[in-house]
Parts: C-alpha cells; sequence; structure tokens
C-alpha cells in the first residue's frame, strides 16, 4: 500500500533544492513547480522539473494531481526549447520520470528529466 504524501519533506534533497537550503541552477519555477539543471548531465541540454511539494514518486500520484502533471509535460516543452533543444523533428529532446528503484530512481521526491542536445550523450 502506497501512501497518499504530500507537502515538504525536510530530510528530502529536493525539498532542500525548492527551499534555497541547496543551491541549484534555476531553469524556471512557478507556485506549483521548480526546474532546475542536472548536477551530473548527460546531455548538451539536462534539467530535471519537479513539484514543489513533495510527492516521492510516480507511484505516489492521484486523480488531483493530474492538472499537475499535465503543467509539467506542457512546460518540458517549452523550458526544452529555452534552454537550447533543437527543434522537432530533427532536434528533440527524452523526457524520463524513475520511479522506484528498479525504475533507477535515486531521488525520492517526484522529477522527470529531459535533456537534450546533440548526440552523443554520456548516456540515454
Ligand atoms: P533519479 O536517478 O532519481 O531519476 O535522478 C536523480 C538526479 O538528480 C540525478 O540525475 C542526479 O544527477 C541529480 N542530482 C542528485 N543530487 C543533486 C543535487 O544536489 N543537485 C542537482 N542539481 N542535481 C542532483
Ligand atoms: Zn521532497
Amino acid at each position: 500500500m502506497i501512501e497518499h504524501v504530500v507537502g515538504h519533506d525536510p530530510d528530502c534533497l529536493f525539498c532542500k533544492i525548492v527551499a534555497g537550503k541547496i543551491p541549484s541552477k534555476l531553469v524556471y519555477q512557478d507556485d506549483e513547480l521548480y526546474a532546475f539543471h542536472d548536477i551530473k548531465p548527460w546531455a548538451p541540454v539536462h534539467f530535471l522539473i519537479i513539484p514543489k511539494m513533495h510527492i516521492p514518486s510516480m507511484a505516489h500520484l492521484q486523480a488531483e494531481h493530474a492538472a499537475l502533471m499535465g503543467r509539467m509535460m506542457v512546460l518540458a516543452p517549452q523550458l526544452a526549447m529555452e534552454q537550447g533543444c533543437n527543434a522537432y523533428p530533427a532536434g528533440g529532446f527524452r523526457v524520463l520520470a524513475n520511479t522506484g528503484d528498479e525504475g533507477g530512481q535515486e531521488v525520492h521526491h517526484l522529477h522527470v528529466h529531459v535533456m537534450g542536445g546533440p548526440r552523443p550523450w554520456l548516456k540515454g
């Protein structure tokens, strides 16, 4: 059974980034969303979009999060272009949400990776 956890977790790395307790290179923020450059980029463009509220993973999503997740998905292409990804279809970008241990998730605050730019990439 997955608990429905929202709000702020003082021990969470990405909650600390949202709160400014750990520095990050800001890409975008509004009331609900925060985007910042990945500290170990795999690609020429690599940033993360997260909800400001602490949702541990995609496995925790409920119907009430549909609008928030929709906003994240609409924001991804806008920010990808602003950050220098090349235009579709020759360019494009990759959106990735690792979920749980078997899904490769290391930081347990929901995030989507947005990666793009000319190949080759380090991975992905
Ligand atoms: P996951 O494996 O959970 O999908 O991805 C977590 C991502 O967060 C990794 O790509 C990792 O490089 C990034 N990351 C981990 N710690 C920090 C940090 O302190 N600052 C930033 N900007 N990114 C981080
Ligand atoms: Zn958090």
